[in-house]
């Protein structure tokens, strides 16, 4: 992954107080006037999962001195909440096999910037993304810790194929840890599916129907071609149509314009007022124009679109300077260049070398 050079620019603008905030702080802007309200930090690249669309068989995971410490995202964390995001998603690789996430995600949700109500009266807020292995154990910790909503992934209710698409993965676990989400309090679950035709496309309704039962949101994914997993992945593209076209058999859907600040678009289930159904179509739906969010990988790098390689090395920055201005200025000055839009085409030819667990997905 190449680091850009970024010129220098108009001056920064001054760093927020990280106490004593009486308002919001007005959004970073990017190039293109799109206003940065949401970052995603990948904690680990680190899994015990290895979906077959995410990851190789066999992966070669970071050495621990360039994976960032708790310490170090939390300060990245707490410089953008001073201008202005809003939220934090965790995500990884797994989130949850890091050890130290509960009192990360308590330091995040604490940060005074968060506790600020916007214009619509909503707080800020620390939300996170699970393949649910652990949430056992750690669901209420999470919750008691502030984060307010989980999404959680599951591509199939059939426990063989199941293992098949994780090649690791245990259904009865991840089932058992949607349970203790499900009574740990969160505002909301939600559920995500990638869909790859010829695989798990046939269970479709009854992932909906899971969802259904249960009052949780669901979200199907469009695979991107990120990292080379071993397999064409063009063949297996289903779109978000389709899929919705699948689901309009058993149920009456009706279109939304509700958002949950991501870039999912979500329809609404006639008869089942609890459960909503999103679709993240990068393929067949770009939603790059109302893109609100950067990423900050496991090694530290600002990445500032996910399907193209244009980041920024923060974790230089954070270990040379104990103060955070020219750590600000940088980040400034690379969102002047982040890109329009990814590229991604359908024919699931690889554009992108690094992998999904890299990238936070
Ligand atoms: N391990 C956690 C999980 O699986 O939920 C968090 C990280 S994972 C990279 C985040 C999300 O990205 C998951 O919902 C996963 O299904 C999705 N994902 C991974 N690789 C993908 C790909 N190539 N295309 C589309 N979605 C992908
Ligand atoms: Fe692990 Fe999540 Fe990637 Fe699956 S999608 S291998 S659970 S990081």
């Amino acid at each position: 992954m190449s680091a850009l050079a970024f010129p220098a620019l108009t001056p920064a603008a001054p760093l927020a107080p990280s106490s004593g905030l009486s308002r919001i702080p007005p959004a970073l802007v990017d190039g293109l006037g799109r206003e940065i309200r949401y970052l995603r930090l990948s904690v680990t690249d680190r899994c015990d999962f290895r979906c077959v669309y995410c990851m190789a068989e066999h992966m070669t995971f970071l050495p621990r001195a360039q994976v960032l410490s708790l310490e170090e995202i939390f300060r990245v964390a707490r410089i953008f909440s001073e201008q202005g995001v809003r939220k934090f998603r965790l995500t990884g690789g797994e989130p949850l096999v890091r050890k130290g996430i509960v009192g990360l995600c308590r330091q995040i949700a604490q940060l005074p910037a968060l506790q600020l109500r916007d214009e619509a009266g909503r707080l800020g807020e620390v939300v996170l993304t699970t393949n649910g292995s652990q949430l056992g154990h750690l669901a209420r910790p999470l919750a008691e810790a502030g984060v307010s909503r989980l999404n959680i992934s599951l591509d199939s209710l059939d426990p063989a194929l199941f293992r098949a698409l994780t090649r690791t993965g245990d259904l009865a676990q991840v089932l058992n840890g949607i349970e203790a989400a499900q009574d740990a309090g969160f505002s909301r679950l939600k559920l995500n599916t990638v869909v790859m035709k010829g695989r798990n496309d046939h269970e479709i309704p009854d992932l909906v129907a899971f969802a259904i039962a249960r009052g949780l949101d669901i979200t199907f994914i469009e695979e991107m071609p990120l990292g080379e997993v071993g397999r064409a992945r063009g063949e297996s593209l289903m779109t978000s149509d389709e899929v919705r076209e699948q689901i309009a058999r058993r149920y009456t859907l009706q279109d939304t314009s509700e958002q949950s600040g991501g870039p999912a678009r979500y329809v609404r289930v006639q008869g089942h007022p609890n459960t909503r159904i999103g679709f993240i179509s990068p393929h067949s739906h770009n939603f790059c124009g109302s893109c609100n969010r950067v990423r900050l990988t496991a090694e530290g790098r600002l990445l500032l679109c996910l399907g193209q390689e244009h980041s920024l090395d923060v974790r230089g920055l954070l270990r040379e300077s104990a103060s955070d201005t020219p750590v600000l200025e940088a980040i400034q000055r690379a969102l002047h260049h982040k890109p329009a839009g990814h590229t991604f085409s359908a024919t699931g030819e690889v554009q992108i070398v690094r992998f999904m667990n890299a990238s936070g997905g």
